[in-house]
């Protein structure tokens, strides 16, 4: 590996950035500027410089961008090592370590993940069995709250609230039973997997002393938690990389902080902040009215950023008669670009990028309409449909039977006879004795236990054959890991023995077939899994440490399953398929992706700044981030009524006069000619025009001729003048022919 042809492709910040010596290194800069690509090149620098893979943790938000980012460090060095890093989500990284490491903290091994819906279900049953009044929901989005902003590493501890209210005491109440429910089932919800890390690595930080260096993608959206997770990791040897941008903090509703930049800079006073200023993605019209929208909020720290692209043409704004005249606006919009740009695009480079992913129904329908592929980013999952769900619910149950949750919705699933009411009764009676469903089954089954709950004869029988089922198919995972039962088989297996497929028949009818595809997918996804492991691209094996005792971590169905848990937003064919889709996407799920083409609707008060949003800002920076994704062309759009039938009014974050001439907002749709301009300058590589160098520039305002008078848009190669604010000389020159920027 030449370590120097990393350090191509960069300019002077970012080289700066990538080869630094610093202990603590803190890139932050606006989006587009290139944190990831230099993240992702200063991982492959390090490993240059001599340090082992497994030495080297980094943490991505998303799994699909620890994929890319595998991806590109693969890329980078070329030798295949980049799978052996210790790469992924904060989530997936902790749950790594407790499959090792777990039990020095007395965790059962083969813990489950009790991912949101379970929460809620459990949650659910706690509120249904003391007759509590408060929503289910709220309960659930306030214990992860009360978890996620605890830093345990301070000697904080999760507090009670003092709130005397009938709600607070309820509260409380729902806490410590669903903390308990938890425990019984064996699982850890997503905020446990990383306050146990915290405690494993706190009670044994030997776990970590192989660690080398720590890098941290989108630090902006970290919470309290996973700040004090960076520092244990990094207890041994002080070597972090932290790049982020507190312009695109969009998570504080899940307890983010923004702050823990400060406790950075207060943690290690000797932290090197490096500024990227060069935007590569966006075209400058995009550029500069995104920077408008954002600097409306008067209490940001002003960052500057540049374009380094020609103009390009102002963002679209325009307003639909109604929501189904938006959507249908969209996918003609997206066929005639299609048509004008040839083979220059294809499918996979538009985005849609909705506030709630409620909103994808009608533009699902549209696109359907007009036979357009697609794929859907953040909406139901793939796991989430009831075949598939079902079959991971006799996995998960396979895997550990405490799990309650799991273990009810399949008992009679596919039917076996037994009633929802003695169900519930069976469950009451555990909850009661404080033991697992699955041992009071298993008690009632083997004559050990005589039920409070009556079960007639047939019943019972029925409850012992799936019992069997469940017994027989975890004895097949016992004993040498050659002789177990690999996923697929055990997949097979519960298939076989529960007539599934007449099952999708009996009850799905029409759709079985579709139903029967995705049992299939599954069982894909399910060998690629298997492969991936036994040829070790998919190596999440920790390094052996000396003189700690370690769990056999092997367990191809526990990390399968967690692999489901964890993998938030992947849904079938996620994947870059052989046909290429739109993707329609939350605009939270879109965090860190770019396209050429972005359509953003519903951009009116109410969807964005959300009627229920907290915190009007938050809102304003997620608007930022989703018209900070577009590269070439920027769509942005409203319908008159809302899904309600009532009038909308446009984004309050649109409004500003000062944005006005900043945004196309005449005529039915851009001109043919304007969009065949954008498709000549994406066919020379939109990049790259002159790099605008590393002045401490910032961008203030743009002169009137920035943008052409109506009619002339196609402004590819047009000098642009930027008035900065310091620097000297504030004109320069932008455009692939342009002359060099004068100084
Ligand atoms: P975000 O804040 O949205 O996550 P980012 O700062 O992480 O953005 P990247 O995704 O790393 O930005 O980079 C944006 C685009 O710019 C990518 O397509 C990347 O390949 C390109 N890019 C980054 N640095 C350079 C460079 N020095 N020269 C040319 N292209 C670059
Ligand atoms: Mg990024």
């Amino acid at each position: 590996m030449n370590p120097d042809g990393l350090l191509t492709n960069l300019n002077q910040s970012q080289h700066a950035a990538v080869s630094s010596f610093a202990d603590t290194l803190a890139i932050l800069a606006g989006p587009g500027s290139g944190k990831t690509h230099t993240l992702t090149s200063r991982t492959a620098w390090l490993l240059a410089q001599g340090l082992q893979p497994w030495n080297v943790i980094v943490a991505t938000f998303t799994v699909k961008a620890a994929r890319e980012m595998k991806e590109r460090i693969g890329k980078l060095i070329g030798n295949g090592m980049e799978s052996k890093l210790i790469l992924g989500t904060f989530h997936s990284i902790s749950r790594r370590y407790l499959a090792r490491y777990g039990h020095l903290i007395d965790i059962k091994k083969d813990f489950g993940i009790a991912d949101s819906a379970d929460s809620l279900a459990i949650i659910k049953r706690i509120v249904k069995r003391f007759e509590f009044q408060i929503d289910p929901k709220v309960a659930r989005s306030r214990i992860s709250g009360r978890k996620a902003r605890t830093s345990v590493i301070d000697g904080g501890e999760i507090k009670k609230s003092a709130a005397k209210s009938i709600e607070a005491e309820e509260f409380e109440k729902c806490y410590i039973e669903y903390e308990d429910a938890l425990k019984r089932s064996n699982l850890l919800d997503y905020d446990d997997l990383l306050l146990r890390c915290v405690d494993l690595l706190r009670e044994h930080p030997s776990c970590v002393s192989n660690v080398e260096a720590v890098l941290i993608d989108e630090f902006q959206d970290t919470n309290l938690v996973q700040f004090d997770l960076m520092r244990l990791f990094a207890a041994h040897k002080k070597c972090i990389t932290i790049v982020g941008d507190p312009d695109q903090s969009i998570y504080g509703f899940r307890a983010a902080e923004i702050k823990n930049y400060r406790r950075m800079l207060h943690q290690y006073p000797d932290t090197v902040t490096i500024a990227l200023e060069e935007n590569y993605r966006s075209s400058g019209a995009i550029l500069l009215t995104a920077l408008n929208v954002i600097e409306q909020d008067s209490s940001r720290v002003a960052k500057s950023l540049l374009p380094t692209h020609t103009v390009g043409t102002r963002p679209v704004l325009r307003k639909l008669a109604g929501a189904h005249k938006e959507a249908e606006w969209i996918v003609t919009e997206i066929q005639r670009i299609k048509g004008l740009t040839g083979d220059l695009l294809d499918l996979n480079d538009f985005a849609i990028l909705l506030r709630s992913a409620s909103l994808s129904r009608l533009i699902e329908t549209s696109l359907g309409k007009a036979g357009i592929a697609y794929r859907m980013v953040g909406g139901l999952r793939f796991y989430d449909r009831v075949e598939i769900k079902t079959l991971l619910d006799y996995l998960r149950v396979i895997s550990q039977p405490d799990n309650n949750d799991a273990l009810a919705r399949i008992i009679n699933t596919p039917s076996r006879r037994i009633g929802e009411s003695t169900i519930k009764s069976l469950l009451e009676e555990a909850d009661g004795a404080k033991i697992s469903l699955w041992s009071l089954a298993l008690g009632i089954v083997q004559g050990k236990v005589t039920a409070k709950t009556k079960l007639k004869n047939p019943t019972e029988k029925n409850l012992s054959s799936f019992v069997n089922i469940i017994l027989t198919a975890r004895a097949k995972m016992g004993g040498p890991v050659e002789e177990r039962m690999s996923t697929v088989e055990l997949i097979n297996f519960v298939i076989k023995k529960t007539d599934y497929e007449e099952w999708l028949v009996e009850h799905h009818g029409d759709v079985h077939k579709a139903r029967w595809e995705n049992v299939q997918e599954l069982i894909t996804q399910a060998t690629d899994f298997q492969d991936s492991i036994s040829f070790g691209y998919e190596d999440e094996t920790l390094p052996e440490i000396e003189g700690l005792e370690q769990e056999d971590d092997s367990d191809h169905l526990s990390k399968f399953l967690a692999n489901v848990a964890l993998a938030s937003e992947v849904k079938k064919n996620d994947e870059e398929g052989p046909t290429a889709q739109v993707t329609i996407s939350t605009i939270h799920a879109a965090k860190g992706l770019e396209w050429p083409v972005v359509f953003v609707p519903a951009a009116y008060q109410g969807s964005i700044p959300h009627s229920r949003a907290e915190d009007t800002n938050e809102e304003r920076r997620l608007l930022y981030v989703a018209m900070t994704r577009a590269k070439a062309l920027l769509y942005m759009s409203y319908p008159l009524k809302n899904s309600q039938g009532e009038d909308t009014t446009l984004s309050p974050f649109l409004t500003p006069p000062s944005l006005a001439p900043h945004l196309d907002q005449k005529g039915p749709s851009l001109r043919s000619s304007t969009i065949q301009s954008i498709a000549q300058i994406l066919r020379r590589g939109l990049p790259s025009a002159e790099s605008i160098s590393q002045s401490s520039a910032s961008l203030l305002s743009v002169e009137d001729d920035l943008f052409p008078k109506e009619g002339k848009e196609d402004v590819h190669d047009m000098e642009v003048r930027l008035s900065c604010i310091t620097g000297g000389n504030p004109t320069f020159t932008m455009g692939q022919n342009a002359p060099k920027r004068r100084r």
